[in-house]
């Protein structure tokens, strides 16, 4: 075997486009690597096409144009039984009335698989997401966690390479969710599958991903490990939707600076930016001051560890001038694409 020749991606996507009826395209042509094993979150705000992106991975939505590769075999127009991939839905969509193991065993059933093999199936998969000794239990019998392993099985029965999770923990409690992402990315690496999930909140992606994929208007604006992202935001719209960054505009141009990089002074003391406090929220390990740049409406954050607040307790009302380091201040690279003439 070549040792030289690049592993197959999990998922390729190239330009992949969905135009709906209305005219109004919600994924404009977007290229994507998905690496194997890996776990990538596709990240942005509502409406910016991560579900359509992924129904038409799973098969439940037609292309436009456009094509998905998985595992360098065509899937774009397989019927989504025969993709290779499977779904885990919002909340688990258990069915309430069958047990564990009938609910893992169900898509079995619908192939006609018989009992005896279907079922001995079912069980060995509840053993290996550590639930067989309650493969009796109905869902509403088990915990949230539970019911996730149990919805997690049922996914994996059809044997899939790559497991499609559309905002999965987005219907649960703060503290379920927290660990319940947790137990996703412990499955994810133990099972050694690909996950794809979609999700609008950056705290779940960054806690999750291997690979970030930022979406904004059905288009890619920054694909990387949720460091890069972090610390290099590609554009504008990539460091004001991560948050924890103020995107100012210098002499420079734009930079984006971390809110935890700016340091405060006596309004007095020397030449950075003044800025005037216009509010104090105290959050445990640090505090964030909100101020407003003199002469201007700009609004800037500052995020104090508490110690340094204790030291110093700002005020509404305190003036106060803001300085960074120049290699905290980050340049956005050029945008290349030349916008589409818009002909009458
Ligand atoms: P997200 O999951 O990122 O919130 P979606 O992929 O659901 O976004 O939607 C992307 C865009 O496509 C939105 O503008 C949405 O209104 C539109 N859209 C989604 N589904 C349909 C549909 N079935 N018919 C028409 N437009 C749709
Ligand atoms: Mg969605």
């Amino acid at each position: 075997m070549d040792d030289h020749t690049p592993q197959p991606a999990a998922i390729e996507l190239i330009a992949l486009t969905k135009r709906y009826a209305q005219g109004s395209v919600a994924v404009d042509s977007i290229d994507l690597r998905i690496a194997p094993n890996s776990y990538c979150c596709l990240l942005g705000p509502s409406g910016c096409g991560k579900s359509t992106t992924l129904r038409m991975i799973a098969g439940h939505e037609s292309t436009t144009s456009g094509d998905i590769l998985l595992e360098n075999r065509n899937i774009t127009s397989l019927p989504a039984a025969a993709r290779g991939t499977a779904m885990m839905f919002q909340s688990f969509a258990l069915f309430p009335h069958l047990s564990a193991l009938d609910n893992v065993a169900f898509s079995l059933k619908m192939k006609g698989v018989d009992r005896t093999t279907r079922l001995k199936q079912a069980q060995d998969l509840l053993e290996r997401v550590a639930m067989g000794h309650l493969a009796q239990r109905k869902p509403g019998e088990l915990s949230g966690g539970q019911q996730q392993r149990v919805a997690l099985a049922r996914a994996l029965i059809t044997q899939p390479r790559v497991l499609l999770l559309d905002e999965p923990l987005s219907a649960l409690d703060p503290f379920l969710r927290i660990q319940m992402r947790a137990e996703l990315r412990h499955w994810q690496k133990e099972l050694g599958l690909t996950f794809i999930h979609v999700t609008h909140s950056q705290e779940e992606a960054m806690a999750l991903a291997d690979t970030m994929v930022v979406m904004n208007h059905g288009r890619i604006e920054q694909v990387g490990p949720p460091h890069t992202v972090y610390n290099r935001p590609a554009s504008e719209f990539v460091a004001r939707f991560m948050g924890g960054h103020n995107v100012l505009d210098t002499t420079d141009g734009k930079v984006a600076v971390r809110n935890d990089h700016i340091q405060l002074a006596p309004a007095h003391s020397g030449s950075g930016w003044l800025a005037t406090i216009s509010d104090v929220e105290y959050q445990g390990t640090y505090v964030l001051l909100g101020l407003k740049l003199n002469g201007t409406d700009d609004s800037v954050s500052v995020m104090l560890p508490e110690a340094a607040f204790v030291q110093q307790p700002y005020a509404p009302g305190d003036s106060v001038n803001l300085t960074w380091a120049p290699w905290q201040a980050h340049t956005f690279p050029p945008v290349l694409d030349t916008p589409v003439a818009t002909a009458a």
